[in-house]
C-alpha cells in the first residue's frame, strides 16, 4: 500500500453520515440539501438517458458543456474563456486530482490553507508534493502576505486557494485576492482554485474569481462543481479551466483518471447553465433563511454561532457556549441526542483546532427545528 494511504482513515464525511445512517439521526454532517434540485435540469438528464447517446463522450467533456460553463463564466464573473480552456471531470474532486497528479513533481511544495477540504493533503502527497501549510485563524480567518512569506520557499510551485471556504463559510475579500494573485506572480506560483461554493454566497455577497486578477489569467486553474451550483451533490459533474497550455497538460492526467463522465449528466448541467440562472438565485434565498433559522435556533439554545456568508455551513464555537468538550467529543453527544455534525479538527493535518463544530443548514425547515431541539437539549 502507498504510505499516504497506509496512515489514513475513511474521510469525515462518509465516516458521519454512515452514523446516521445507522442511528437515524438528522443528517447536517457532510453537506448536502435536501432540497430535489432544479426540475428542468432533471428533466434534461432523463431526456438525454432516453434520446441521447450513451456511449463515450468526448475526452474533455461535450463541446455543449464546455461552451455552457464558459459562457456562464462569462455572464457571471466577467472571465473571457474559451470552451477549449474547459475540461469536464467527474466532479469537483476528479478536477482536483487531475490538476494535483498532472502539475507537480516529486518534491514541489504546495501551499496549503489551514482549515483545508480533507481531500487535499492526500492528493498532494502521493502526488509527490510537499505541503506548506498557511494557518487561518477564527473567526475572520484572514490571509496575510506575513503568513504566505513564511510559507513560500524556491521549492514552492503552486498555491492550493479553496474560495469560498469550506468549513469557515467566509470569502476571500477583494483585497485579499489582489494580494495573493501579486505574491503568486512576485512567486512564479500556479494558483489552483478550488471555486465549487461560488455560487451558494449569502447577504449580497458575489464571488470573485482569482483567475480574473491581473497576472492571473496564465497561472490559474479555476475548478467548480455542477453539483453545487444545482444542489445535485450526486450528479458528479466538474469542471476545470484553465489558460490552452496548462489545459492540456490536466487534460493528460484527466484522460487516465475516469476519460469522460455520463454524458446524459452532461446535457442537462449544460441546459442548467443557459436556463437556470433564477433557480439558482431563488436556491441562494432558500438556503439563506436556512442559515438564518439554524443560526437563530441555536443562538436561542445558547450556542455562540459563527458568522456564515458563503457555503452550506455554519458553525459553533464550544468553549464561546460554555460547552467544556473538544469537536469530537460533543459529536458523539449530538450522536446520543440525534444529530450527526462534523467536528472541524478533521479539515486540518497538523494542530487542529479542537473546539469549533460545522453543521449543515440546506434542509427544510421541519429538520432543521427538530435538530435544533435536539442539539438545545443535549448541550
Ligand atoms: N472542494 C470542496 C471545498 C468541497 O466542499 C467539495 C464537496 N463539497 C468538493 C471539492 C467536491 O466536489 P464534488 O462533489 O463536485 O466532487
Ligand atoms: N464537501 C462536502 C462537505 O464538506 C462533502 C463531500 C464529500 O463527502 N465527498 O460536507
Amino acid at each position: 500500500m502507498h504510505p499516504v494511504y497506509a496512515q489514513m482513515g475513511t474521510t469525515i464525511f462518509e465516516a458521519m453520515s454512515a452514523r446516521a445512517r445507522e442511528t437515524g439521526a438528522i443528517n447536517l454532517g457532510q453537506g448536502f440539501a435536501d432540497d430535489p434540485g432544479p426540475p428542468a435540469v432533471l428533466e434534461a438528464a432523463a431526456r438525454a438517458l432516453l434520446g441521447k447517446s450513451n456511449q463515450y463522450p468526448p475526452m474533455a467533456g461535450l463541446a455543449e458543456l464546455r461552451e455552457a460553463v464558459a459562457d456562464h463564466y462569462c455572464r457571471h464573473q466577467a472571465l473571457d474563456l474559451a470552451a477549449d480552456e474547459v475540461i469536464v471531470t467527474s466532479g469537483a474532486t476528479e478536477a482536483l486530482a487531475a490538476t494535483l497528479l498532472a502539475l507537480i513533481s516529486p518534491g514541489d511544495e504546495v501551499i496549503l490553507f489551514q482549515p483545508l477540504y480533507d481531500a487535499y493533503v492526500p492528493l498532494v502527497r502521493r502526488a509527490g508534493g510537499v505541503p506548506r501549510f498557511v494557518r487561518l485563524e477564527p473567526p475572520h480567518w484572514k490571509i496575510t502576505r506575513e503568513a504566505l512569506a513564511a510559507a513560500v520557499t524556491p521549492r514552492t510551485r503552486f498555491l492550493l486557494l479553496n474560495n469560498p471556504l469550506n468549513p469557515a463559510a467566509t470569502m476571500a475579500s477583494a483585497a485579499e485576492l489582489a494580494m495573493l494573485a501579486d505574491f503568486c506572480v512576485a512567486h512564479d506560483l500556479i494558483a489552483i482554485c478550488d471555486e465549487v461554493w461560488e455560487h451558494v454566497t449569502f447577504d449580497g455577497a458575489r464571488h470573485l474569481p482569482l483567475i480574473g486578477f491581473p497576472g492571473m489569467r496564465e497561472r490559474s486553474v479555476k475548478i467548480g462543481s455542477a453539483g453545487k451550483i444545482f444542489a445535485l451533490t450526486g450528479f458528479k459533474v466538474g469542471w476545470m479551466c484553465a489558460a490552452p497550455p496548462l489545459a492540456r497538460v490536466l487534460a493528460r492526467a484527466h484522460q487516465f483518471l475516469t476519460f469522460t463522465t455520463p454524458p446524459n449528466l452532461q446535457w442537462a448541467v449544460a441546459e442548467g447553465l443557459a436556463t437556470q440562472d433564477a433557480w439558482v438565485q431563488d436556491a441562494r434565498h432558500r438556503f439563506e433563511r436556512g442559515r438564518d433559522r439554524l443560526a437563530a435556533g441555536l443562538a436561542d439554545a445558547g450556542l455562540a454561532v459563527l458568522p456564515s456568508v458563503a457555503t452550506y455551513f455554519l458553525s459553533v464555537d464550544l468553549a464561546a457556549s460554555d460547552i467544556a468538550l473538544d469537536d469530537v467529543a460533543f459529536c458523539e453527544r449530538l450522536i446520543e441526542a440525534g444529530v450527526v455534525a462534523i467536528p472541524v479538527s478533521a479539515f486540518y493535518a497538523e494542530a487542529p483546532v479542537t473546539g469549533i463544530v460545522r453543521f449543515c443548514f440546506v434542509k427544510q425547515d421541519a429538520t432543521l427545528d427538530a435538530a435544533i431541539e435536539r442539539i438545545g437539549a443535549a448541550r
